[in-house]
């Protein structure tokens, strides 16, 4: 049986992730800190005699008895709210954390896939953003720790494969959404979810006209799964590229949710928040033979069923 270590395992995307390998019939570790993750996600694999967790934070240093063929490395705060609050864990969970799993992935020779972002693109000057723009990021924002941290971990995941020649897998992730998300994770969706549900003011920032591309957690995994068995070492977006507002989010939501109570309101927009953003995703097509499947009305309600049970009303 193979075995694969999932780092950020009770988090949004890694506890989607133990599901899947799990069901693929690997023998899966679960790694968590529980700084922003939630046992709720994975409660359910416990009883499964090939599901381990280990409550351990990957920065200060990694220990895994016996084999492993497979690391991903999905721990870190990935809201803009959260890696305000924790910039010095988000900073040392991309940088030391990502050097101690390839450290761990040279020891046991196994691949190790990385979670990179779109974030690595900033506010993009070139659009749709492709796997060769090389981005417009401030580096000192209030958003420069997540980026740059993510930047950091490209680069020496790449060192790792060159001087090394550790078997490596980057993937940069484009907004994704679906069923466990954290509710007051300060994300779009949660927040206009939670609001329009609970009849308050969804919070729309600055005028709405900022854009965004949104897919459906399914389809991400998905192209992860493809990615990680394929033989291709470079980076690959992974997202969906039907692009909207967020002031259409806003109103998408409000239709399905149809709460009389609850309307759109306006805040400031956060500093140096990107004006718009859609993958490229022409590499996966040819590489992978991936494209997203979900379409936006299908994936609203599988998440709003999810908030609904989630969302506690004020
Ligand atoms: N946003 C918003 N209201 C909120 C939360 C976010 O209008 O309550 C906006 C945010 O300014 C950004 C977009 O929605 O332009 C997506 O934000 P999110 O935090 O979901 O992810 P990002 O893509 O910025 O990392």
């Amino acid at each position: 049986m193979q075995k694969v270590l999932i780092t950020g395992a009770a988090g949004f995307l890694g506890s989607h992730l133990c599901d899947r390998f799990i069901n693929e019939g690997f023998h899966v570790i679960g790694m968590d800190n529980l700084l922003t993750g939630s046992l709720d996600n994975i409660d359910h694999l416990f009883p499964n005699e090939h599901f381990e967790f280990y409550h351990n934070d990957v920065s200060k240093f990694v220990h895994v008895p016996g084999n492993l063929d497979y690391i991903l490395h999905f721990a870190s705060p990935a809201s803009p709210i959260d890696y305000l609050k924790m910039p010095i864990q988000t900073l040392k969970v991309g940088s030391l954390g990502t050097h101690n799993l390839l450290g761990l992935a040279k020891a046991k020779k196994a691949r190790m896939l990385i979670a990179s972002t779109s974030e690595v693109y900033g506010d993009p000057l070139v659009h749709p953003q492709n796997e060769d723009y090389w981005g417009n990021v401030n580096p000192i924002g209030p958003r420069g720790v997540y980026d740059e941290a993510k930047r950091f971990q490209e680069a020496i995941t790449m060192a790792y494969h060159n001087y090394h020649g550790l078997e490596t897998r980057i993937v940069r992730i484009f907004n994704t959404y679906g069923p466990r998300m954290r509710v007051n994770d300060g994300r779009a969706l949660p927040a206009f979810f939670s609001q329009a549900i609970r009849g308050e003011g969804l919070t729309v920032f600055g005028d709405g006209q900022q854009t965004r591309s949104f897919c459906y957690v399914d389809d991400l995994i998905e192209g992860i799964f493809r990615l990680l068995f394929s033989d291709y070492h470079l980076p690959v977006n992974i997202g969906n590229p039907v692009e909207i507002t967020i002031q259409q989010l806003a109103e998408e939501i409000l239709e399905l949710v149809d709460n009389p109570k609850a309307k759109i309101i306006y805040k400031d927009l956060p500093v140096d928040d990107p004006k718009i953003r859609q993958p490229d995703i022409s590499r996966a097509k040819s590489i992978l033979d991936w494209e997203p499947k979900v379409s936006r009305s299908e994936g609203l309600k599988k998440s709003f069923e999810y908030f609904k049970a989630v969302v506690k009303p004020s």
